[in-house]
């Protein structure tokens, strides 16, 4: 019997601005950097707008972002992808979390959570609606333990 090498994952890179305004210097030195490594690892650069969030874009704003990346040598190895077109699937993974009691809806503002963005007023036991609420994913209560390329070990 023949084995088989597993396909090795191309590497990529990827920049997900959000519309709410032109890029400015940081976002470009970040967006630069990603782009570096993606080529330096020989992969693929991907461009996210993240244009889900209407009250918070500002008109014009997407197109001055991907045109400024262009002006600077920065366009995606792909088509450039704009998470408005993904609303359907966003929506059915959502309610898919909800229903298997993986995710709940917390009216706790940012100022209020934990160090670690978590839900400190019990939410999850109050059966919100979805109205004016944010939607929370259930964290193991168990620590979540990774490697971040740049900070090593991670323990949260
Ligand atoms: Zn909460």
């Amino acid at each position: 019997m023949t084995k088989t090498t597993p396909p090795v994952a191309r590497y990529r890179g990827r920049f997900a601005p959000s519309p709410t305004g032109p890029l400015h210097l940081g976002s470009l030195t970040t967006a630069l950097a990603s782009y570096l490594d993606a080529m330096h690892h020989q992969g693929d650069w991907l461009l996210r707008l993240e244009d889900i969030d209407p009250p918070r874009e500002v008109e014009g704003a997407a197109l001055g972002i991907l045109d400024c990346l262009a002006a600077h040598g920065l366009e995606s190895s792909h088509t450039t992808i704009w998470q408005h077109n993904n609303w359907d699937r966003y929506r059915a993974v959502c309610h898919k979390l909800l229903n298997t009691g993986h995710a709940f809806y917390c009216q706790c503002p940012r100022r209020q959570q934990d160090s670690l963005g978590r839900c400190i007023s019990d939410c999850k036991q109050r059966d919100l609606a979805a109205h004016g609420n944010n939607l929370r994913v259930t964290l193991p209560t168990t620590n979540l333990d990774f490697v971040d390329r740049v900070n090593g070990a991670i323990t949260a």
